[in-house]
């Protein structure tokens, strides 16, 4: 009952001429119509991506917003309000770059994801331990606390309105992906926590996997009970690759 979901995050790559090239690798793709599809360019680049992808169901994410809707003396920040404006529907928030190299607390994270809301994004809300945190075994605690403060003001039928995606900081970037079983003992555990406040909503809450997705492992992780899909970083930069992830959703 819940849709599988694929997000591609960009993150700081790009120029108007390689996004012109990605572009045109995505268009050429197959996509499965029963999964969400979504990209997070670098800001600057969501509207040569909006129009490249008229007509695709490939949809927008911002990369992190503001953590306030309004206008404001925010230098160098992008407001949800004006990622709706450009024509996202989505964004991350919380993260682990933005948590461990911007200094973003759980505080800052809640604030952003409520922001969101107020526009009419959904915030994909990150989550995820580090390797020393994991071996401390505080996998658990460390999710759970993340979770928490959006539980606390949102409830989880805030939470549904957004997706979670459980990244584990040692998996990004690394090449070291969780194993299906790591993985879905995390989002297990979440979406069981999520059940004790509201099992229905619990059901519904879309969970997604990031750390070194790639075309080889993405059926495997996504063919766990609890893992609705990816949140895909490197290999999103490559269309065929991004394509072919999808399909696997
Ligand atoms: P990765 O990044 O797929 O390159 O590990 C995932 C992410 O940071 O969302």
């Amino acid at each position: 009952m819940r849709r599988p979901l694929v997000a591609g995050n960009w993150k700081m790559h790009g120029t108007r001429h390689s996004i012109g090239e990605l572009l045109s690798g995505l268009n050429a793709q197959q996509w499965p119509d029963q999964v969400d599809l979504l990209i997070a360019p670098p800001a600057l680049y969501i509207q040569q991506c909006r129009e490249a992808l008229d007509g695709s169901p490939l949809k927008l994410a911002g990369q992190s917003c503001a953590y306030q809707a309004e206008p404001g003396a925010l230098t160098g920040e992008v407001s949800p309000a004006q990622l709706r404006d450009a024509g996202c529907e989505y964004v991350l928030v919380g993260h682990s770059e933005r948590r461990s190299l911007f200094g973003e607390t759980d505080e800052v994270v809640c604030r952003k994801f409520a922001a969101a809301l107020a526009c009419g994004l959904r915030p994909i809300l990150c989550v995820g331990e580090t390797r020393q945190q994991r071996d401390a075994g505080d996998t658990a605690e460390v999710v759970g606390r993340q979770l928490q403060v959006i539980l606390e003001r949102f409830g989880v039928s805030g939470l549904a309105q957004g997706v979670v995606a459980y990244e584990p900081v040692w998996a990004i970037g690394t090449g070291l992906t969780a194993s299906p079983e790591q993985a879905q003992e995390v989002h297990a555990m979440i979406r069981a926590r999520l059940a004790v406040l509201d099992d229905e909503q619990a059901q519904c809450v879309q969970i997604v996997y990031g750390g070194s997705v790639k075309a080889e492992n993405a059926r495997a992780l996504f063919g766990m009970p609890d893992i609705d899909g990816g949140l895909v970083g490197g290999a999103s930069l490559n269309a065929d690759e991004f394509g072919a992830i999808a399909r696997a959703a």
